[in-house]
C-alpha cells in the first residue's frame, strides 16, 4: 500500500493489518539469525537441550549453503515435529513463572521458526520409543506435512541456502572463511562449556574441529588453542553457598588485547558479561599490565533462580541477582589461585621473542656471528654491534686450528692464562677481548655455558660448539692437504666382512688423505694405524664402520672432503666435549675464543644451534617493559 508524499492515502477499511506469519517470522529472525554462526548456535543448543552426547555439524560454504546438525538426543515425535517450526512453540517453558528458573539453553521457541523462514529447512527425527522416524520441511516459511522417514534415534536438521529469500540479509554475509571462523568460534565455546558432549565439525567434507566426548576442559583447551596455553593453565575452584566456580586461568603472560579468550559459562551456557570482564580485571590487578585482558575458562554453576537470562534474544547476556556478592567471591577465588601459581615466564617464551626478532632482522636465514665483537664506542651499546665481521678472522683462524703452525690456541683441557685474544682477533680490539672471553662464565648442568654480552646474554651448548670447532678444523686441514695424524701405538683391529675389507683396501689412499690411516690386517680385519689428531678420544671402530658405509653409498673413490662430511662429522660429534664434562673458567674461555674466529660457529655440524642469545630488547619484552 504505497502512496506518494502529500497524496491522501487510498481509502481502505484499515491501514493497520496484521502481518502474514511468514513476514513476522522473518522480522523475528533478524534478532536471532544474523549469519550461519547464529544458526549453528541455535541448532547445537537445541541438540544439547535434547540431551545429545555426540553432535556432528556439517557445513558447506561457511554454512551459507548448508548447515546440518546431527545429534543423538531424545528426538521428536510427529506431533512435536508439527510444532517445531511454529513461532513461540517450545517444550522448555510452560508458564511465566518458569522464566525465573531457566535451566535449558533455549526457551523462547523462536529459533526454528525464524531460521525456517529464511532458508530451506528440514528436520528428520526419531524418538527412542518410535519404530519409524519422521520428517518435516519448511521452505522459507511454507511448512510442509509430517511424513514418515527412516533415521537413527535423534535429530538431523538441515538448513540450506540461508537468506535465499531475503537478499538484503544475504549481502551482509562475509567471505566463506570468515563465516566459517565465526561458526567455529561458536562451536568451540559450546565445546568448552559442555564437557559432557563430543563435537565434530566438517567443512566442505573436511574435518575442521573435533573434541571427544571424554575430554576434560584442559584437553579441550589444548585441542582448541594449543599445548602452550593448555600446559600453563592454573586450576581454579571455589564455592559460596549454592554458587560454584570451576575452571582454568592462564598466567598473565598470555593476556591479550581483547577479551575474546575470556570464556565464562553459566550452567553450561557460554556468556559474555561486562561484570565478569571486570571480575578478571580486578583479580589480575597487580599481577599484570592493566591494559591487557587475561585469558580464562571459567564455569559458574548456580541456582537458575539467581540469574535472569531473558535479557537479550541471543541469551549471551544475563543479569545476576546478587552481583555484588558474586563479584567479590569470584575475585577472591581467582586471586587465591593466582597467588598460589608459578607465574615465572618460561625461557621458552623468551626464546620465541628472540627468534621472532632474528627472523625479522635476518630474512634470508642470516645468522649474526656472535664471536667477534665490535668495540664498544663512546661507552654506549651499539645495537648493531653483533654484526658479523666478514673475512677479518680468516687468517688467524688457520693459525688457531692447525696445531702444528703459528701461535697455537689453547685446546680444551689446557689452561690459557696468556692467550692473546686481541692479537688473534686482529682488528677486533679491546672491548671484544674483554667481554668476549673474560667471563665470568656460568656452567649449567656441565652442558651449557652462560655469558654476559654488552646488550644481553648468551647460552652456549658446549658440546655443539666444540663439535663445530673440531669439524671446521678437520675440514681445513683436509682442504689444505695436511691432516695432522695421531698414530696409534697399538693399532686397533676392526672385524669386517671380506667384501668390506676389499672395499676399504681399494680406497686406502683416499682415506689416508682425510687422516684415516688404515691397513689390511687379514682378509676380514682392518687395522687402524692413525686418526686425525684433532679428534679427542676417537672411536676407531665407529670411524671404520662409518667409512665403510660411506664407501658403500658412494661406490667410488670418495673425495677427502666427502669423507670429512660423512665420517669425520660423526667422529667430531663423538669425540667432542660431551655434554656433562665440567669445564674450568680457562677451558671455557679457550673454547669460546677458538670458536670466535670460525666462519661458522652458530650451529653444530648437524645443524643444531650452538648458542641462543637474548638481547636486552627480548628481556624488556619478557618483563613487559616495552
Ligand atoms: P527453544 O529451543 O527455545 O525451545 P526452538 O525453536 O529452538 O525453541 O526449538 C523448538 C522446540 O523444538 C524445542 O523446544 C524442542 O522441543 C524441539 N527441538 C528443537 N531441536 C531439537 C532437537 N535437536 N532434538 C529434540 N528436540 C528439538
Ligand atoms: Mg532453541
Amino acid at each position: 500500500m504505497t502512496s506518494k508524499p502529500g497524496e491522501p492515502r487510498p481509502q481502505t477499511a484499515s491501514h493497520i493489518v496484521e502481518l502474514p506469519e511468514a513476514v513476522k517470522n522473518q522480522i523475528a529472525a533478524g534478532e536471532v539469525v544474523e549469519r550461519p554462526a547464529s544458526v549453528v548456535k541455535e541448532l547445537v543448543e537445541n541438540a544439547l537441550d535434547a540431551g545429545a552426547h555426540e553432535i556432528r555439524i556439517d557445513l558447506e560454504e561457511g554454512g551459507v549453503k548448508l548447515v546440518r546438525v546431527i545429534d543423538d538426543g531424545c528426538g521428536m515425535g510427529p506431533e512435536d515435529l508439527l510444532m517445531a517450526f511454529c513461532p513461540h512453540a517450545t517444550s522448555k517453558l510452560r508458564e511465566v513463572a518458569d522464566l525465573d528458573h531457566i535451566a535449558s539453553l533455549g526457551f523462547r521457541g523462536e529459533a526454528l521458526a525464524s531460521i525456517g523462514s529464511v532458508s530451506r529447512a528440514s528436520i528428520v527425527s526419531r524418538t527412542t520409543d518410535e519404530a519409524m522416524g519422521h520428517r518435516i520441511e519448511n521452505r522459507g516459511g511454507e511448512i510442509g506435512p509430517v511424513l514418515e522417514a527412516g533415521g537413527a534415534r535423534g535429530t538431523t536438521i538441515e538448513i540450506r541456502d540461508l537468506f535465499y529469500n531475503t537478499p538484503a540479509r544475504r549481502r551482509f554475509l562475509k567471505r566463506t572463511q570468515t563465516e566459517l571462523a565465526r561458526v567455529l568460534d561458536v562451536v568451540q565455546r559450546l565445546a568448552l562449556a559442555q564437557l559432557e558432549a563430543g563435537f565434530v565439525v566438517t567443512h566442505d567434507g573436511k574435518r575442521v574441529y573435533d573434541v571427544e566426548r571424554t575430554m576434560d576442559l584442559a584437553g579441550r583447551v589444548r585441542r582448541t588453542f594449543g599445548a602452550d596455553l593448555a600446559d600453563s593453565l592454573v586450576a581454579v575452584s571455589g564455592v559460596d553457598g549454592t554458587v560454584r566456580v570451576e575452571g582454568l586461568l592462564a598466567p598473565p603472560r598470555f593476556a591479550r588485547r581483547d577479551t575474546s579468550r575470556q570464556m565464562w559459562f553459566l550452567n553450561g551456557r557460554p556468556l559474555r558479561d561486562k561484570v565478569l570482564v571486570r571480575v578478571l580485571k580486578q583479580a589480575f590487578h597487580g599481577f599484570q599490565v592493566e591494559a591487557r585482558h587475561p585469558v580464562a575458562f571459567l564455569s559458574l554453576s548456580m541456582d537458575p533462580a539467581l540469574v535472569d537470562v531473558n535479557v537479550h534474544p541471543t541469551k549471551s547476556e544475563v543479569r545476576f541477582r546478587e552481583d555484588r556478592r558474586l563479584f567479590s567471591f569470584l575475585v577472591a577465588v581467582l586471586r587465591r589461585a593466582l597467588s598460589e601459581a608459578d607465574l615465572a615466564t618460561p625461557g621458552e617464551d623468551l626464546l620465541r621473542t628472540a627468534w621472532r626478532r632474528s627472523e625479522r632482522e635476518a630474512p634470508q636465514g642470516y645468522l649474526p656471528n656472535p664471536g667477534a665483537l665490535e668495540p664498544l664506542r663512546g661507552g654506549t651499546v651499539d645495537p648493531g654491534s653483533f654484526r658479523a665481521r666478514e673475512g677479518t678472522a680468516a687468517a688467524s683462524e688457520r693459525d688457531l686450528l692447525v696445531p702444528a703452525a703459528g701461535p697455537r690456541a689453547p685446546g680444551v683441557g689446557e689452561t690459557s692464562g696468556t692467550f692473546d685474544v686481541a692479537g688473534a682477533l686482529g682488528a677486533a680490539g679491546e672491548w671484544g677481548a674483554q667481554d668476549a672471553f673474560e667471563g665470568p662464565y656460568l656452567q649449567i648442568a656441565n652442558t651449557y655455558l652462560l655469558r654476559r654480552l654488552p646488550d644481553g646474554f648468551e647460552i652456549i651448548d658446549q658440546h655443539a660448539l666444540h663439535e663445530r670447532l673440531t669439524f671446521e678444523g678437520l675440514k681445513r686441514q683436509v682442504e689444505e692437504g695436511q691432516v695432522e695424524v695421531q698414530r696409534r701405538l697399538i693399532p686397533d683391529l676392526v672385524e669386517l666382512s671380506r667384501a668390506e675389507v676389499k672395499a676399504v683396501e681399494a680406497q686406502l689412499e683416499a682415506l689416508s688423505a682425510s687422516g684415516i690411516e688404515l691397513s689390511v690386517f687379514s682378509p676380514t680385519t682392518i687395522a687402524v694405524q692413525g686418526l686425525p689428531a684433532l679428534l679427542r678420544r676417537p672411536d676407531p671402530e665407529a670411524i671404520v664402520r662409518d667409512a665403510v658405509a660411506a664407501l658403500e653409498r658412494t661406490g667410488k673413490a670418495p673425495r677427502p672432503f666427502e669423507l670429512v662430511e660423512e665420517v669425520l662429522h660423526s667422529a667430531a660429534c663423538r669425540s667432542s666435549v660431551m655434554a656433562g664434562d665440567p669445564l674450568t673458567q680457562d677451558e671455557i674461555r679457550a673454547l669460546l675464543s677458538r670458536a670466535s674466529v670460525l666462519e661458522s660457529d652458530q650451529t653444530c655440524p648437524h645443524g643444531r644451534p650452538t648458542r641462543v642469545r637474548f638481547r636486552l630488547a627480548d628481556l624488556e619484552k619478557a618483563f613487559h617493559r616495552r
